[in-house]
Order: structure tokens, then C-alpha cells, then sequence
């Protein structure tokens, strides 16, 4: 009896990985990959029977299509919070996923998630409250970008891996979908517009570094100015401490005139005072890195304070006066960073999909 083939999972596969997909089983080379490709990413339209290239080659086109596998995960809400657009994705087996979309000046950047829920267990974080529930595939990471390019119709030009779950806590499924989401032909998010975020998996950082990407964007999660702190707020702290994480920051390849991006949520009476900005300072002086200060965004039930205003300013003083190079990033609003930290909240506006025309042109 003849063993049917496994299907062609799309969102799975670079244009070289399609490419000899065909050549293996049709004898079919990177003409109709670029069809295919072009079809899907570039026109939207996962029906690819009706593109022009396949007109003509109406056999191969049906077999085609029977061994396609295009898995799309539908939007069930859309939520508008403070100028930021989440969209909220239901999986298959009922998990429900975050992603938001963040205008900027003269584009949109979207925030993903990587997995359901969080293995980290940050104190300060929504996220971990959910615990960790299972890894998203690279078909669910890439299906995110689909969706809001296509369903939405956001012109995206960035992706930050900053939504739900550790990203490096699921290496290969992201490190594939940065792959797949790269390709000129296709989504055409070139590396450089690509940043993953970190709670500090230093296997992680290593293994990434080892790819030799100095185009790709790392961000870290610090959070703390030394290790009795971060071990508080952050347990992954007690598996790789500061020192650890100082060394493989200094390994890790940047392009030129690049940085590492080092986020610093800012707790009132917990990591603002102005001997921490001087520790905090020491720790970075070896490293070419942009800080972001993140004011905490308070969630119930949780001993942390938001700081003041005037508290983040100071904070940001004492690190100018210390030479770093640091950016106020609002905890709301059009700041991806923090926004991006406060996935799984219960939303209080939603939109129905019929009136989302803000994204025109
Ligand atoms: N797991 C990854 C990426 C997702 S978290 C990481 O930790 O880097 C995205 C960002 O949101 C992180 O920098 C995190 O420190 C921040 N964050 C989490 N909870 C927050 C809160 N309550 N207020 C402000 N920022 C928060
Ligand atoms: Fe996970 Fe990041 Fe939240 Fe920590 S801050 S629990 S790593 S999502």
C-alpha cells in the first residue's frame, strides 16, 4: 500500500525549503515556489490554484493543493488600548494567543507571541500568571504576521518578538520563523527589522550568537541592577545570573554601529534609587548597548508600585549622567516594549472587525 506523504506545511518553509519540496516530489523547481510564494505572501491569497502559473499546469496544481496544508488561526477579538492594537488569535486546540500592532512614526511594528503562557514565572509580569501552557509552532508565529498583514491590512515593517512566552525558550521554532518571515519573495521582513526579546536564556543567547545574525536585534530583559535584586523578580536569575549573562552579552555579534537593547522596568522602591543607576551603569559600560526604561505597569494582586513620573526622569538622569544611552519608553500607548508585557489582560474595548480602516494606506 502506498504511504501517503506528510503536507506541506507553508508557513513552515523558507523558499529554498519549499523549492526542493517540489523537486522531490513533483520534479518541480524554484519557478513554481515563486509562484507559490508569491501567491500566499505577496497577494494574500492562500487559494493558489488561481495564480497565473498554475493556469497551465492544472494536474500538478490539483496534487498541489491536496498536499498544501495552510493552517490559519482565526482573530476572535480586536482590542484598541491607548493607540495600540491587539488581536487576539484562537488556536486549534482552544488556546488563545495576543499579538498587538503598534503605529510608529512612519510604520507599523507587531508584537508576537511564541508560546501560550510562560515557564519564566517574572513577579512583575501577566504573562507568567498564566503559568505555561505549551509552545506556539512556526506555522502559529508566522500565521500572526499573516493574519495582520492580510486580515487587517497593517502594513507591517517590523516584527518584535516581545508578545507572550520567552522567546528563546522555543529556539527553533523562532529561529525557523525568522527564516521563513526573511525572504525577499515572500513576507520580506529583512533581520534587521527583526528583535527578540529575552528574559536572559543565556543557552539561548549563545546558540543565536552561533548563527552569526549581527543584523537581527537582541533585546534583554534585565530589569535589576544586580543579582539580589533580579533573583527576586526574575527566577531565571538563579539558573543564569548576571555574570553569565555579562559574558555571553559580550560574545554576542553586533553590525556596526549596532546595539544590544536592554529593557529596564522601572519598580518604585525596588530598582530606582540612585545607587542602582550606578551599578546599573557599571554592569552595561563593557557593553555596546541602548537602554529602554520601562515604567512598571501595576497589576492586581501584586506587592510592586508604579514610579512617578518624576522618579522615571531622575532615573533616567542619574544613567545620562552615567553615559548610557537610555530612552524613556512609556508602560502604554505607542511603546511596543512595555505593551508588549502586559499580554493576557482582560480587554475593555473591543472593535468589530468591519470597522478596522485605520490601517488604509
Ligand atoms: N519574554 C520576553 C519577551 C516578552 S516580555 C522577555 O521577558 O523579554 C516583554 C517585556 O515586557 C519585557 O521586557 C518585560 O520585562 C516587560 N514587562 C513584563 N511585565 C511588565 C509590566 N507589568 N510592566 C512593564 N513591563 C513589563
Ligand atoms: Fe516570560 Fe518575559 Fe513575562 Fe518573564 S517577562 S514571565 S520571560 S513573558
Amino acid at each position: 500500500m502506498e504511504t501517503k506523504s506528510p503536507p506541506i506545511k507553508i508557513f513552515e518553509l523558507t523558499f529554498s525549503e519549499l523549492t526542493s519540496e517540489l523537486k522531490n516530489r513533483y520534479d518541480k523547481g524554484a519557478y513554481y515556489a515563486a509562484a507559490i510564494f508569491r501567491e500566499i505572501y505577496v497577494n494574500g491569497n492562500t487559494h493558489i490554484s488561481k495564480a497565473p502559473a498554475f493556469l497551465r499546469s492544472e494536474t500538478f496544481c490539483r496534487q498541489l493543493c491536496q498536499d498544501l496544508e495552510i493552517n490559519l488561526n482565526p482573530i476572535t477579538e480586536i482590542i484598541e488600548e491607548e493607540g495600540l492594537t491587539k488581536f487576539v488569535t484562537e488556536l486549534k486546540d482552544g488556546f488563545k494567543i495576543e499579538s498587538v500592532i503598534v503605529p510608529m512614526a512612519t510604520h507599523y511594528t507587531l508584537c508576537i507571541s511564541t508560546q501560550v503562557g510562560c515557564k519564566m514565572g517574572c513577579r512583575f509580569c501577566e504573562t507568567a500568571r498564566h503559568g505555561f501552557l505549551r509552545n506556539l509552532s512556526v506555522e502559529e508565529i508566522v500565521g500572526q504576521l499573516y493574519m495582520a498583514k492580510f486580515r487587517l491590512g497593517v502594513r507591517v515593517r517590523n516584527v518584535v518578538f516581545m508578545g507572550m512566552g520567552e522567546p528563546l525558550d522555543n529556539y527553533d521554532n523562532v529561529v525557523q520563523a525568522v527564516r521563513v518571515m526573511e525572504d525577499q519573495r515572500g513576507m520580506d521582513i529583512p533581520k534587521r527589522y527583526v528583535s527578540i526579546s529575552t528574559s536572559g536564556r543565556v543557552d539561548g543567547i549563545r546558540k543565536l550568537a552561533a548563527l552569526n545574525w549581527p543584523q537581527l536585534n537582541l533585546a534583554v530583559s534585565l530589569n535589576a541592577p544586580n543579582d539580589r535584586i533580579r533573583s527576586k523578580i526574575m527566577p531565571i536569575n538563579n539558573i543564569y545570573p548576571m555574570g553569565k549573562l555579562h559574558e555571553a552579552l559580550l560574545d554576542f555579534p553586533i553590525k556596526n554601529n549596532g546595539a544590544i537593547y536592554i529593557e529596564y522596568v522601572l519598580i518604585k522602591h525596588l530598582n530606582d534609587r540612585r545607587e542602582h543607576a550606578r551599578q546599573l551603569a557599571d554592569y552595561l559600560k563593557p557593553l555596546k548597548v541602548k537602554v529602554n526604561l520601562i515604567p512598571y505597569n501595576p497589576l492586581a494582586d501584586l506587592p510592586f508600585e508604579a514610579p512617578d513620573e518624576k522618579d522615571v526622569s531622575q532615573f533616567l538622569d542619574w544613567l545620562v549622567e552615567e553615559k548610557i544611552f537610555v530612552r524613556k519608553r512609556s508602560s502604554k500607548g505607542h511603546n511596543i516594549l512595555a505593551g508588549c508585557g502586559m499580554l493576557g489582560k482582560t480587554p475593555h474595548r473591543t472593535t468589530n472587525l468591519n470597522d478596522l480602516t485605520i490601517f488604509d494606506g
